[in-house]
């Protein structure tokens, strides 16, 4: 191992950026420190849509196996016009969409993926993990790194990697703009065992119910025991407030103009979980010396297209690939690795806000949407999804950088 490869890197965060994150760095030989604010390495929270851009990353990983046995693999992305019950347009995924990507589309439960990147960090001698401790100072020390926990802890390491999310400490140190702001768009999300999902919808298919201001989202997770539904509305009552219970009272008042079968699927569920979105305007730079950032805590977006999840593992394998190639000049790797990232987030950030206009359209919007999707050949969905879902060279040729 080179010398610079046993200095240890540190990451803020165990969530799925910080594990992906680690374990990009330690496959290729590099130690890694990961530190966790919650008492546990655990995800809570619903189903992950898995766009084939990030099976490529899971190439790079050796986590395809783990991964497609947790994952459901839909026939289908289909978009419903939820005030009519018609369909509006369905993406087939099966043969034509695989020899476009060479990659599939998966549905997963968001805790199968965070185990999976957990067991793989754990079963390396290069990356130890620590919870209960809420990183709270950073010090960069001309040839490295000091951070002190709320509890007292202190740690030293060559580098820190920012990985906290949404609500990111470390991103004040190197960005300081302030808190994310709410999109006014709240989404509350519950997964229901399929024995309680209307025979008629238990489709391996992801469906989403496009409304006026609101939308529906569901499909099978975990080899399709478990049904995820997403109902997100516009509403400016919240101005903060993350994973509390949600109140059905006004989501069945922004969901009263919707079809029968849209209102029966939301009255399946007694207790949902409410998310206030938030997200930020893309920037070009989130590093400063020997300290970057990576995920929500660098770019984050609006969840509607689905590939928060996808950025950060993609970030993962980037920052990795870089930190390698400038063989441990931390500085010069995280300029090249924000470089080479801010126009794929930022462009991921800004279409996500216009999906979410685009899902929500009403009036001669949703009639063009409507009349635009139901006209489109598969070829040319595919065609409009190959910036997004395309190989993305540069990260996959990377892989010899992986070899310790
Ligand atoms: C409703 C919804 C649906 C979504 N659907 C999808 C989808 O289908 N596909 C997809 O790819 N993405 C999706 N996303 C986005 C995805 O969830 C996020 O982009 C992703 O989880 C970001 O991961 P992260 O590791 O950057 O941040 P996080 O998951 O937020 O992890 C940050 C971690 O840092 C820890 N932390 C924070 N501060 C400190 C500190 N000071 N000290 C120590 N630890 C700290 C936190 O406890 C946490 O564990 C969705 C998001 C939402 C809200």
């Amino acid at each position: 191992m080179s010398d610079w490869k046993s200095e240890q890197a540190i990451i803020v965060g165990g969530g799925i950026g910080g594990l992906a994150a680690a374990l990009a760095l330690a496959r290729a030989g590099v130690r890694c420190q990961v530190i966790e604010q919650a008492p546990e390495f655990k995800e809570i929270g619903a189903g992950i849509q898995l766009g084939p851009n990030v099976f490529f990353m899971f190439e790079r990983l050796g986590l395809i196996e783990p991964i497609s046995a947790l994952a459901v693999f839909p026939n289908n992305l289909i978009m419903m016009d939820s005030v009519t019950g018609e369909e509006v347009t369905r993406i087939p995924l099966g043969d034509a969409f695989r020899k476009r990507f060479h990659q599939p589309y998966a549905l997963i439960h968001r805790a199968d993926l965070h185990k999976v990147l957990l067991e793989a960090c754990r079963a390396s001698n290069l990356i130890e993990l620590d919870a209960s401790q809420k990183v709270i100072k950073v010090d960069e020390r001309g040839s490295g790194i000091a951070v002190r926990t709320e509890s007292g802890k202190d740690y030293r390491g060559a580098a820190l990697i920012g990985a906290d999310g949404l609500w990111s400490t470390i991103r004040q140190i190197v960005v300081g703009d302030g808190a994310p702001k709410p999109a006014g768009h709240i989404t509350y999300r519950a997964v229901l065992p399929t024995s309680e999902m209307p025979e008629q919808w238990r489709w391996r298919d992801m469906v989403l119910w496009a409304g006026e201001k609101v939308h529906l989202v569901h499909y099978p997770l975990r080899t399709g025991e478990l049904f995820n539904l997403v109902a997100v509305f516009h509403s400016n009552r919240y101005e903060e407030g993350w994973d509390s219970y949600g109140d059905p009272t006004e989501l069945h008042e922004r969901f009263a103009k919707t079809c029968e079968p849209v209102r029966t699927l939301l009255n399946k569920i007694e207790s949902w979980r409410m998310w206030v979105l938030c997200d930020r305007p893309p920037i070009k730079e989130w590093s400063r010396g020997r300290i970057t950032l990576l995920g929500d805590a660098a770019h984050p977006m609006l969840q509607y297209l689905a590939q928060g999840a996808c950025m950060a593992i993609e970030d993962a394998v980037c920052l990795a690939d870089r930190v390698v190639a400038a063989g441990g000049d931390y500085a010069a790797a995280f300029l090249a690795y924000q470089q080479a990232r801010y126009l794929r987030t930022g462009r991921v950030q800004i279409m996500a806000r216009v999906y979410g206009e685009f899902y929500h359209a009403s009036g001669v919007a949703k009639e063009l949407r409507n009349m635009m999707l139901a006209s489109r050949s598969a070829d040319d969905a595919m065609a409009g999804m190959e910036w997004l879902y395309g190989e993305q060279k540069e990260l996959t040729r990377g892989a010899a950088a992986f070899t310790p």
